[in-house]
Formats: C-alpha cells, structure tokens, sequence
C-alpha cells in the first residue's frame, strides 16, 4: 500500500511525526511520497526521503504558495531535483488553484508551464493539484504537446473531466473526500476510471477518509480509501492495493 501523496512535515506532525511513520508501516504502507508546496517544504520533503529509505520526494511549487522571485525559487526546486536522484521522484505540486484568492491566475500560468517544462527538461512525472479551476487547467495541457507523464491528485471533477485527464495520458488519485456519503461527483468519476490508471493516496494532513473525517490525516488511514475504492470497483482490497502499487511504482520508478 503506497500512499502517493503526504505533507509529512507540517509542524502538526512535529510532536509525533516518528509514531505516525512507525503506524504506517504497521499498517502495511510500503512508500510515502511527501509533496512539496514551496522551495522550504520541498526541501524538508527532500529531507524526510533522505532519512528513510521508504519514503521519496516531489518538489515544487503549488499555485497558490506565495513566491517572491519565481526565477530563484525555479532553481532552488531544479538543484533539488538534480541532486537527489532517486529520492526526488517527481515535480509538484503544480496546478491552478482559484479558491484562494492571494495568487492570481495570470502569476499561476508561467508557474505552471516553467515546472511543466522542468519537468520535462529531467524526464520526471508531474503531480498536479487543481482546485476550482479544471477547465481552465484541462484547456491549457490540451494545447500542450509533448507532455509529461503524471497524476490528477484530489481528483475534484467528474466523470466527463475524468475522460479528458486520461485522454492526456494521465493518472487520476483520489483523497479521502471520495469516501464522504456526499461525494456523489466524485464517486461516479471514479466508477469512471480503470483500476490501472488509480493512485491511492490520503492529501496528509487533509481529507481523513470517513472513518476519521475531522481528524488529523495520516498515511496509516490511506487502507480506509483504498477499501472504499475496492468497494465502488468491486475488486478485493488487496487486488486494488496490488494493481495501485504497481502503478505508482511504474510512474515515479520507485
Ligand atoms: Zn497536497
């Protein structure tokens, strides 16, 4: 069981950080992949994969996280990327994100196209994150051509979004909100999408999966949505977390 999307170092983990790994590997959870937000947090993500051997690194900046010279912070992401071969396994988080107001559209777009093409310049997937923005995302990587390979990550569309992101080869993750009794978009995006193209992954701290919604999330709870998921695909649990594991595997060459 991997899960593929984690913000481990947050300081709400400092005063338990080491218990929260020890329960992920009691649970079975065999790699975390910490996503870095800004040249800080992708450093401590850098970090964290140094320090253990089952957990691997995106570094990026995310649309909203505040730059102040994108030229600077573009190199900082890039050195890390190239100087932590294996342990950095993908750029992100990238995106567009309109729900928060303090970055505008116009700054996100050449964040989002300069780390496409970092991406591309080290032959590493993108983890993209979009919020309240997915027809304008979509529209900008359908003009795209030689893209990167990659993952929807909190997938938030629907099925008729979901067709358009695997159109462009990419992967779709779904976070713990899919588990949520409401989540009725969300869940029929996901009867949409094949096994083979499904990350597993838990958004840690954010988005407990339903057995824990309210709480601190925490890569342990990623068996909570990978049961969900088996549920809606009528797959056993241990069948979605082989084939989810193999894919994960396969796009960030764990
Ligand atoms: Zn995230």
């Amino acid at each position: 069981m991997i899960d593929s999307h984690a913000h481990l170092y947050f300081d709400r983990f400092d005063p338990d950080r080491n218990e929260v790994i020890a329960r992920a590997r009691d649970v079975g959870v065999s790699a975390v992949i910490n996503i870095g937000i800004d040249v800080e947090s992708s450093e401590k993500s850098v970090a964290l994969a140094v320090a253990n051997r089952d957990f691997f690194a995106a570094v990026g900046l995310h649309p909203t996280s505040k730059v102040a010279d994108l030229d600077r912070d573009l190199v900082e992401i890039e050195t890390l990327a190239r100087e932590n071969p294996g342990r950095v396994v993908a750029i992100g988080e990238i995106g567009l994100d309109y729900y928060w107001k303090e970055v505008s559209p116009e700054e996100q777009k050449p964040r989002l196209l300069r780390q496409l093409s970092l991406a591309r310049t080290h032959a590493l997937p993108v983890i993209f994150h979009c919020r309240d923005a997915l027809a304008d995302l979509l529209a900008i990587l359908e003009a795209e051509d030689d893209l990167p390979p990659g993952v929807f990550h909190c997938f938030s569309g629907g099925a008729r979004e979901a067709e358009r992101v695997l159109r462009l080869g990419f992967h779709v993750s779904f976070a713990g909100n899919v588990t949520y009794p409401k989540a009725t978009v969300l869940q029929e995006a996901l009867r949409f999408v094949p096994v083979e193209k499904l990350l597993l992954e838990t958004d840690s701290p954010f988005l407990a999966p339903q057995p824990r919604r309210g709480k601190r999330n925490e890569p342990a709870f990623v068996r909570h949505t990978r049961d969900f998921i088996a549920g809606v695909k009528d797959v056993s649990p241990e069948e979605l977390e082989g084939t989810t594991d193999a894919t994960t595997r396969r796009l960030f060459r764990l």
